[in-house]
């Protein structure tokens, strides 16, 4: 058995059946990320790699396997996104503006994963600066490369974990998804990606971009996976203030597609979208349909102002959010001769150009003069968004369409077209505006080769449903556009 193919519950069966130790899997993560830094093209899908600390959290959740103390996901490694804070390590958020720069403290995801349950943290995922792109080349760190073609990008933000969980340098990782970017990536690499209902999961140390979008998720190889991820991480927290006051809950899945009334947004069918992708989805749908699901065409009339929409609520939130990076309180500091100066200089030389894009685009969007015609009606228009979804909800089950309107793109092909990267996300946005819970999961390839996913969207706190829905499609025959 090859440890690297083994998903987090064929992991937690030989762990608990004492077919292997954590110490092993750790060791086999280790020289697989070894193994890819020497490697021409690198997917570098770490930021930092945690070896010794890593091998030494082995030792001792083999420890609690040993005395029986232990949970289904004690001594299995795990990758971090670089905008979490894990106590004593680096969080860099791709940033330069925060290099240097050590937690103090754990996000809540972390306690819950690492202190309780005992899983491993192999290291920290390379991400756009931030969690601003959709392509993973923003990072001051340097790019992720696409497992499947190392001239390609992962997806992104998250493309770090993506990347590792598809490329076997990680069994599962943690994303981050403002407006897609848990998502997409996962549907750029052919892994689950999970964003769940908004307030579900803590974002307490979970670096704010967008505080009313951000949602922390799973990125995993299978839907299980992602269920078992979610169970142990989803819940109440009182040091969240937008927390949903629900208890801790176990998803199991049920598999099967009988009567389930899947709806089709006539909107998604765009002219920007990559013909293999549309055959893909179609292939999906009618596959659904021959396993019992009813198709129902719905209409979400809004769609076309969700890209907008987002970038000037994500871009307000986020000039109020990175406004705290000053050089004083966190990482880089400019050289300087005064106060002013040190503001000036650090952030001129800490954010990168797209943070830079952002910070100001938010800043005009919230001045005075500005505020009404911008901010306060993209406020209006996101509400209309989500009153499209209610309504497509009072006729079906879930929503599903493609997650991406293209496969992964060349490296360097969108980097100086920020409206063609913002478009990455053009299927993704108005779940995070209407603060819904939606998962991709890998559904074919292109023929070149090139893995695309399906996103199924459900009702605000249906994890439960959407993951049934998306292991019934697991199970479907893949490859659909390669076999055409
Ligand atoms: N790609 C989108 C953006 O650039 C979404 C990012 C995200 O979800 N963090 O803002």
């Amino acid at each position: 058995m090859d440890i690297l193919d083994l998903t987090l519950t064929g992991l937690s069966s030989a762990l608990s059946e004492k077919k292997l130790s954590s110490v092993e899997i750790t060791k086999a993560y280790l020289s697989a990320i070894e193994k890819d830094n020497g490697h021409p093209e690198p997917i570098h899908a770490y930021i930092a790699v945690f070896a010794d600390h890593a091998l030494e959290a082995a030792k001792k959740a083999d420890q609690r396997i040993q005395s029986g103390n232990f949970t289904p996901l004690t001594g299995i490694p795990i990758g971090i996104k670089d905008n979490m804070n894990l106590k004593g390590f680096s969080t860099t958020c791709g940033s330069k503006i925060l290099e240097g720069y050590t937690a103090t403290y754990n996000a809540a995801v972390l306690d819950k994963l690492i202190l309780q349950e005992g899983m491993v943290p192999l290291g920290k995922m390379n991400m756009d600066e931030f969690a601003m792109g959709s392509s993973t080349e923003t990072s001051h760190y340097g790019i992720t490369r696409n497992p499947y073609d190392r001239k390609r990008i992962p997806g992104g933000s998250s493309g770090g974990s993506a990347a590792a969980v598809a490329g076997k340098l990680s069994p599962a990782a943690l994303g981050s998804d403002t407006g897609g970017s848990i998502r997409q990536p996962a549907s750029l690499c052919g892994v689950v990606g999970l964003k769940p209902t908004y307030g579900l999961v803590s974002r307490y140390g979970l670096v704010a971009f967008a505080s009313s979008l951000d949602q922390i998720g799973p990125i995993t190889r299978t839907v299980e996976d992602s269920a078992l991820l979610l169970s142990a991480i989803s819940g109440h927290d009182r040091l969240d203030s937008t927390s949903l006051s629900i208890p801790p809950k176990k998803y199991a899945l049920k598999e099967g597609l009988k009567d389930v009334r899947l709806g089709v947004p006539k909107e998604y069918f765009i002219s920007g979208m990559d013909q293999e992708v549309k055959d893909n989805i179609n292939a999906t749908l009618k596959k659904c349909e021959e396993a019992g699901a009813k198709i129902v065409e719905v209409s979400l009339p809004h769609s076309s102002y969700a890209v907008p929409t987002y970038y000037i609520v994500a871009t307000a939130e986020a000039s109020s959010n990175l406004e705290r990076f000053d050089g004083v309180k966190y990482g880089f500091r400019a050289p300087s001769q005064n106060l002013s100066d040190l503001y000036f200089k650090s952030r001129s030389e800490g954010f990168g150009s797209e943070v830079k894009r952002r910070i100001m685009l938010g800043t005009y969007v919230l001045s005075a003069g500005y505020y009404d015609a911008y901010y306060l009606k993209a406020l209006k228009v996101r509400t209309l968004i989500k009153m499209d979804f209610d309504k497509a909800f009072e006729k079906v089950d879930f929503i599903i369409g493609p997650t991406s309107p293209t496969p992964a793109f060349k490296i360097g092909e969108k980097t100086d077209d920020p409206i063609a990267m913002y478009l990455s996300d053009i299927y993704t946005i108005s779940i995070n505006l209407a603060g819904l819970p939606g998962i991709s999961v890998p559904t074919g390839f292109t023929k070149s080769g090139l893995p695309i996913g399906t996103q199924i969207i459900g009702k605000l706190l249906d994890e439960e449903g959407i993951f049934n829905v998306a292991c019934s499609i697991e199970k479907l025959p893949r490859n659909i556009s390669a076999v055409n």
